[in-house]
C-alpha cells in the first residue's frame, strides 16, 4: 500500500493511526525510547521492545529494561516530582550500564502529562557503549604516558649507579637553593666527599667491588643527612650534598659524623675505608661555582693534610 492510498483509503481512528504511526517511527530511531505511568511504573510505550523484552502492557519499566522484580535503587523518578507528586520540569541527563544488554546508555529523563491526565515519564536512552570503550582506552593511554613521563623524568635526574641524585639535578637544585639564600638570607652550605684511594679498590678487586662500594658509600651519606639535604653523585667516586638552613660550622658536624661511620664500617671485602670532606658556607653574591669553588678547595686541603679528614673553605 503505497501513501497515497493511506491517505484516500478508509478513515482510521486517529488516535490508533497516530499511535500506530509514532510506534514505526520510533522503532526506526536508533535510541531507545519508554514511557511509564510514574504512580506504577508500567510501561505505555517502548520502542525497540523485540529486543529488549516483552511488549508494553501491564509490564513495569524495571521489569522490561533491567529484568528485576523491584525497582532500581537509582529511579529517577522521585527527582522528576515535587512535594505532591506533581512534575517539577527538570530534565535529568545520566549515564547507566545495562546488564541485560551490557551496554553503556545516556540517558534523558523528564515527565509529561498524558491525555488522560496520567503523569508520565519519558526516558530517550542512547547507546554510548563504544563511547564509553573509547574514553576508557584514553584513560588507560593518558594514565600509561603519565607514568612513563614520570619515569623518565626520574631517569633524568637519577644516577643509574648509585640512585642518588645525578650531577644535573644537583646543578638545578644548587641554583635554587642559591637564589633562596641570597632572598632569604638564611645560610646554605654545600659539602663535597671523595672516596680516599678509591681507584686501589678497581685496582684490588675488581671495577665491580669498586661499583658496590660507591653504591655502599651512597647509601651511608643518604643515611647520614636530614630529609630536607640533597644528596647526589657529583662524577665518579664524589659526592656532593646541599644543605639548606644550614651554616658552615653545621655543615661541618655533618660532614664529621658521616665521616666517623664510613671510618667505622667494614665493607665487605674491601674492609675499611675513608673519605675527605671539603665544606663551604654561601656567601652573599656567591655563583653556584663560587660556593663549589670554595669546597673543592677544601676537599684538596683534606686530601693533602693526609685523608680522611673534613676541611671548611
Ligand atoms: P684520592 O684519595 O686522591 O681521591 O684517590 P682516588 O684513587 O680515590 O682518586 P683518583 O681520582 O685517582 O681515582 C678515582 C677512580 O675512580 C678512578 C676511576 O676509574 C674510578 N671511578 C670513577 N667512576 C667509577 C665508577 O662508576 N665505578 C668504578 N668502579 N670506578 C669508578
Ligand atoms: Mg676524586
Ligand atoms: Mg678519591
Amino acid at each position: 500500500m503505497t501513501d497515497q492510498t493511506a491517505l484516500t483509503g478508509p478513515a482510521r481512528p486517529r488516535g490508533v493511526f497516530e499511535q500506530q504511526t509514532m510506534s514505526s517511527i520510533l522503532d526506526l530511531a536508533h535510541f531507545r525510547f519508554y514511557v511509564i505511568d510514574v504512580l506504577s511504573r508500567e510501561v505505555i510505550h517502548a520502542n525497540h521492545v523485540q529486543e529488549a523484552g516483552p511488549a508494553q502492557g501491564s509490564v513495569k519499566c524495571h521489569e522490561l529494561i533491567y529484568q528485576s522484580e523491584r525497582p532500581c535503587l537509582t529511579c529517577p523518578i522521585g527527582e522528576l516530582l515535587d512535594a505532591n507528586g506533581q512534575p517539577n520540569g527538570r530534565v535529568l541527563t545520566s549515564e547507566r550500564f545495562n546488564e541485560v544488554e551490557d551496554c553503556w546508555f545516556q540517558l534523558q529523563e523528564g515527565t509529561l502529562t498524558l491525555s488522560d491526565g496520567r503523569t508520565a515519564m519519558y526516558s530517550i536512552a542512547t547507546d554510548i557503549s563504544q563511547v564509553k570503550q573509547m574514553q576508557n582506552s584514553l584513560a588507560e593511554a593518558h594514565a600509561e604516558l603519565t607514568f612513563k613521563n614520570q619515569l623518565l623524568e626520574n631517569l633524568m635526574v637519577t644516577d643509574t649507579l648509585t640512585g642518588l641524585f645525578n650531577r644535573r639535578k644537583l646543578d638545578e637544585v644548587l641554583s635554587q637553593e642559591c637564589l633562596r639564600a641570597q632572598r632569604t638570607g638564611s645560610p646554605m652550605a654545600l659539602i663535597l666527599a671523595d672516596i680516599d684511594k678509591f681507584k686501589q679498590v678497581n685496582d684490588t678487586h675488581g671495577h665491580l667491588l669498586g661499583d658496590q662500594l660507591l653504591v655502599a658509600i651512597a647509601g651511608m651519606l643518604q643515611q647520614g643527612v636530614r630529609q630536607v639535604d640533597t644528596v647526589g653523585r657529583w662524577g665518579g667516586e664524589e659526592f656532593m650534598i646541599l644543605c639548606p638552613d644550614t651554616s658552615l660550622a653545621g655543615a661541618c658536624t655533618v660532614a664529621q659524623s658521616i665521616r666517623g661511620m664510613i671510618e667505622q664500617h667494614e665493607f665487605a671485602v674491601v674492609g675499611h675505608k675513608t673519605c675527605c670532606f671539603g665544606v663551604s658556607e654561601y656567601q652573599p653574591g656567591d655563583s653556584p661555582q663560587d660556593i663549589i669553588r670554595r669546597a673543592d678547595g677544601a676537599l684538596y686541603r683534606a686530601k693533602h693534610g693526609g685523608r680522611n679528614q673534613v676541611c671548611a673553605g
